[in-house]
């Protein structure tokens, strides 16, 4: 399994080199439209690095399937064999206002266990890759598990449109600070390294979270619905990741003073 992995990896870190190098130009001829609403976002961008790694599959791994946040919805079989869950662009506002702060998110699942996770931010050119029985790299270099950090010591991270103001608060005031990037990938990637103690989406999609799976499993974070149970991959959800240091203390103040909806 472990050298079947690494052939994969290889063709897969070759695909996001070809999409740096892509990147410039389509990033000159971005457009922009919009979904439900002004918020909702999408560009083509998103949509031509999703059919970039349709055709990758198409071209190396014709049975693999695709799960995709812009075109690939079909849930039936997600279960069997193997599956890849892609969000193409993930922090798609932050690309349209900043052009910065924006990843790719993608994971490999067999028989719906996660065995290789991907998050790519793409303007600092910065590659987090998990491997099944190998290990967790930035860029090539070992990270190691983060160091347990109490909630006291800890940068949280949550949306703030989604907690209500108590709950919020409290977060606040048992925490060191806050900080939110506005990506969900890029934030649960400050806390594979220690950076952030959590981070919580309350109603992240697939492929918000593809990834973070096996990066939990093997960094030792935790990585759950607020009732401390698993999350399923096809279904997301509610979802944090956290340093196990301050992961029971977080839940307990989300859950008391009115809970986290607003
Ligand atoms: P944003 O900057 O557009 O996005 C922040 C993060 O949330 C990104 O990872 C983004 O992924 C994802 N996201 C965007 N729209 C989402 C949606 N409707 N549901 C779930 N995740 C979403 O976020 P924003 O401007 O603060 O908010 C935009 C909308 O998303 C609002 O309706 C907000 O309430 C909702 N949202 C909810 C949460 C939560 O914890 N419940 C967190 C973030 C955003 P993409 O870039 O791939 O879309
Ligand atoms: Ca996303
Ligand atoms: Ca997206």
């Amino acid at each position: 399994m472990t050298e079947q992995l690494q052939q994969i990896d290889r063709q897969v870190v070759q695909w996001l080199r070809q999409i740096k190098c892509d990147l410039p130009t389509m990033l000159a001829d971005m457009d922009l439209q919009t979904k439900t609403s002004r918020f909702d976002l999408v560009t083509n961008v998103d949509k031509a690095i999703e059919q970039s790694f349709e055709q990758l599959l198409m071209s190396h791994f014709p049975a693999y399937q695709l799960y995709g946040e812009e075109a690939h919805h079909n849930t039936a079989k997600l279960r069997v064999g193997y599956t890849w869950v892609l969000d193409p662009i993930d922090g798609t506002a932050n690309l349209v206002k900043q052009q910065d702060d924006y990843c790719i998110i993608l994971a490999l699942f067999h028989d719906g266990e996660p065995v290789l996770s991907y998050i790519y931010d793409c303007p600092r050119e910065k590659l987090f890759q998990a491997i099944k029985g190998q290990g967790v790299y930035l860029n090539g270099e070992v990270v190691p598990p983060p160091p347990t950090m109490p909630l006291a010591d800890s940068i949280i991270s949550f949306n703030n449109k989604v907690l209500n103001d108590e709950t919020m608060h409290d977060l606040l005031d048992a925490s060191f600070g806050y900080r939110l990037i506005g990506a969900c990938g890029l934030d649960s990637a400050k806390v594979f390294t220690g950076q952030f103690g959590m981070h919580i989406h309350t109603n992240a999609k697939p492929w918000d979270i593809g990834a973070q799976f096996l990066f939990a499993e093997m960094l030792g974070l935790k990585m759950t619905n607020f009732q401390q149970e698993p999350i399923d991959f096809i279904h997301g959800g509610p979802f944090i990741i956290s340093n196990p240091g301050c992961y029971e203390e977080t839940l307990a103040i989300l859950l008391q003073n009115g809970g986290y909806q607003k």
